[in-house]
């Protein structure tokens, strides 16, 4: 059974990609296959099924489906994430900001709790992670 979990954020803006249940580097032969098979299992004539998750697939598949409008859509979840982030960023700082203890790193939150980020988090490929508190809903980004 297909299960849709449609990740909004703080935005009603729909990831498309968790909808048809793939990468977002998928190629378009592996989004074609995969909502064909969605399709399939959610199809309100053969399944008596969520006709929403139905149109909801049908959308996604309608979007990606073509180069341009993927494109675009790309574009606009990733300012929709970006925008996010931003608005709810409590800080920006270096990583030897933090306080650094056998390798984990802390900092502490507005609201008293604390970012914690250990050596085995950090991303090889960038030189920046954003680090979300544990209690309230502010992100830290720390740069290296
Ligand atoms: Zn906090």
């Amino acid at each position: 059974m297909a299960n849709v979990n449609i990740k909004t954020g703080t935005s009603e803006f729909p990831d498309y990609y968790e909808v048809l249940q793939c990468e977002r580097t998928a190629s378009s032969e592996e989004l074609k296959k995969s909502y064909q098979s969605l399709i399939l299992s959610t199809h309100p004539d053969k399944v008596n099924c969520n006709n929403d998750r139905f149109l909801l697939v049908q959308e996604a598949w309608n979007i990606l489906r073509d180069p341009e409008s993927r494109k675009l859509y790309d574009a606009q979840l990733s300012n929709s994430e970006h925008s996010n982030t931003d608005c709810l960023l409590y800080d920006v700082i270096n990583l030897s900001d933090m306080d650094n203890c056998d390798g984990v790193y802390t900092y502490m939150c507005r609201c008293g709790s604390n970012y914690v980020l250990e050596d085995s988090d950090r991303p090889l490929n960038e030189n920046t992670v954003v680090i979300d508190c544990e209690e309230c809903s502010f992100s830290l980004k720390v740069n290296f």
